[in-house]
């Protein structure tokens, strides 16, 4: 019996299907999320769908739900205890959590180390941007109200919010980042091009889409995209990104203006 089993790591990452000959070899150390939770069930979950559903059964990346219960104390297998000094709720024991990191970290010591949190730095395309550019992240999903903060100090965790809410635990919020982050991997989408354009890739959020009909309940297209001039579509397309980021969110129209000065 492996040290690693009796530690009650649940693997769920994909073995390597077989591939047609044409098809692009996976890479040879593919990109891979190790996630901490009292709920291994939930993963992959929405992850298991579609196009990162598709690139986890081709070995593009890999996934690995490590179930914290097996580390927890005694008969029970506690993982939680309640706040030193009092009040509501409960919070993850630091030596449980802290012997579940030394086993998700395996071979992964340099990878990201994240806690999920409403407390931490708000997550963003450029925090998905640089996880895609590494081997793989490890995440920690909290729940009741958190962890042991001498944990997140030891192991000098880095905390990272879904958004301004307070979600009943870790897993959603895992679940989110990682699509965003497996989303810019090479090959997980087919059209890179469609990745150069959406929100936030230039600074600016996307312009609106229409497709068929051309009519609908009264509403046409506008006629700019029927033209079938290009050049004029891109301006259009490109007016319209900049008016909806400036009525929307002056925070990113004030970066892009930054960005976009001259020197
Ligand atoms: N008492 C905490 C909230 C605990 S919610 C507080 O007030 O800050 C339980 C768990 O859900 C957290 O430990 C965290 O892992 C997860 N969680 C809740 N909201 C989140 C968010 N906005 N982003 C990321 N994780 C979140």
């Amino acid at each position: 019996m492996s040290a690693r089993r009796a530690a009650g790591r649940l693997s769920i990452a994909p073995s390597l299907a077989p591939r047609d000959i044409a098809a692009p070899k996976p890479q040879a150390r593919a990109w891979q999320a190790r996630v901490i939770t009292l709920f291994p069930e939930a993963f992959p979950g929405v992850l298991g769908h579609s196009l990162t559903g598709r690139a986890l059964a081709e070995g593009l990346w890999g996934l690995e739900a490590i179930d914290l219960r097996p580390f927890g104390i005694g008969k029970h297998r506690n993982v939680d205890d309640t706040p030193a000094g009092g009040g509501a709720g409960m919070v993850l024991r630091a030596d449980v959590l802290g012997r579940a990191i030394t086993v998700a970290q395996r071979g992964a010591a340099d990878w990201p180390l994240v806690c999920l949190s409403p407390r931490g730095r708000p997550f963003a395309q450029s925090l998905a941007r640089d996880w895609a550019t590494g081997p793989g992240v490890v995440m920690i999903c909290g729940r009741f109200e958190g962890v042991d903060q001498r944990v997140i100090d030891h192991f000098g965790i880095a905390e990272v919010s879904l958004g301004d809410f307070v979600l009943t635990g870790g897993e959603i919020a895992a679940q989110a980042m990682i699509d965003a982050t497996v989303r810019l991997l090479p090959d997980v989408i087919g059209n890179a091009d469609s990745l150069a354009e959406e929100s936030f890739s230039q600074g600016l959020l996307e312009h609106p889409h229409y497709t068929r009909p051309a009519e609908w309940e009264g509403h046409s297209i506008p006629s700019v995209l029927m033209s079938g001039n290009h050049a004029e579509i891109a301006r259009w397309r490109q007016a319209q990104a900049e008016m909806l980021t400036r009525r929307r969110r002056p925070d990113l129209w004030a970066a892009w203006q930054d960005a976009d000065a001259p020197e």
